[in-house]
């Protein structure tokens, strides 16, 4: 069964839910540590591009290197929806402390909001994916880019580097230049930043990206708890009903 797809972008195409042999892709643990497993099952899933958004492809076929991390998501969770239905279950720890319950969930996927590229954010991403902010304490300009599927293949090298300055490293990661800040300097002036300028970054990368918002609300009324927790993507995301059982998985 293929579909259309339109993705927050504007990219469109035809794509299908996984056959068996995809699922080869997902238990392959070299590529997982390559980073290269979504590429691949894009790129089996993915028949044929209609529009390409703010993609130049060229006359090739769609490269997911260049694709926006909003977009890749978009494509993920319909291969997903596809594949095994729109449902998704799954549990997660109740927050409050010496509570722990274990919360059972369920969500449609096709309900998370999706936030399309604006016109603004589509212009600057073709003009060379530079979006411009100003630090409301620091004072400076400062060019930031959205991530695309290369950046995304770096990040796990860049939290097992990043120890406890994980955070740092991906404003850094995201960041092309400062104003009146050398390179060599640009990783200090970060590490530097105020609170509230690294939080405003932050909520800028948001404000101008496209995407799936993973954020959920979370009830829980026993504990009259309210939790926002980010959704949570564990091997049964895509192999729902194959859970591991002690004897050893499917998926590494
Ligand atoms: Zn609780």
């Amino acid at each position: 069964m293929s579909h259309v797809i339109t993705c927050p972008s504007g990219l469109a195409g035809r794509i299908r839910g996984m056959k068996v042999r995809e699922e080869r892709i997902l238990a392959d643990r070299k590529l997982a540590k390559s980073g290269g497993q979504v590429d691949e099952l894009l790129g089996a899933c993915w028949q044929e591009t209609l529009e390409p958004g703010p993609y130049d492809f060229g006359d090739k076929l769609i490269d997911w290197g260049q694709v926006l991390q909003g977009d890749r998501f978009v494509a993920l969770l319909k291969v997903r929806a596809l594949t095994y239905g729109p449902e998704y279950a799954f549990a997660v720890a109740c927050q409050n402390e010496g509570c722990r319950a274990r919360i059972e969930w369920e969500l449609d996927l096709c309900d998370l909001p999706c936030r399309p590229l604006s016109e603004e954010s589509r212009a600057a991403f073709g003009d060379g994916n530079r979006f411009e902010t100003v630090l409301p304490d620091a004072g400076k300009r400062v060019w930031f880019r959205l991530l695309t599927g290369a950046d995304e293949r770096k990040l796990p090298q860049l939290r097992r580097g990043a120890g406890d300055k994980l955070l740092s490293a991906m404003l850094a990661f995201r960041v092309a230049e400062v104003e009146r800040v050398d390179a060599r300097e640009r990783r200090q002036f970060i590490e530097d930043l105020t609170t509230r300028d690294a939080d405003f970054r932050v909520d800028e990368f948001d404000r101008v990206d496209c995407g799936v918002d993973t954020t959920l609300e979370i009830e829980r009324p026993e504990c009259f708890s309210t939790q926002d927790v980010d959704l949570p993507f564990d091997r049964t995301f895509f192999m729902p009903g194959r859970e591991l059982n002690s004897a050893g998985g499917r998926v590494g």
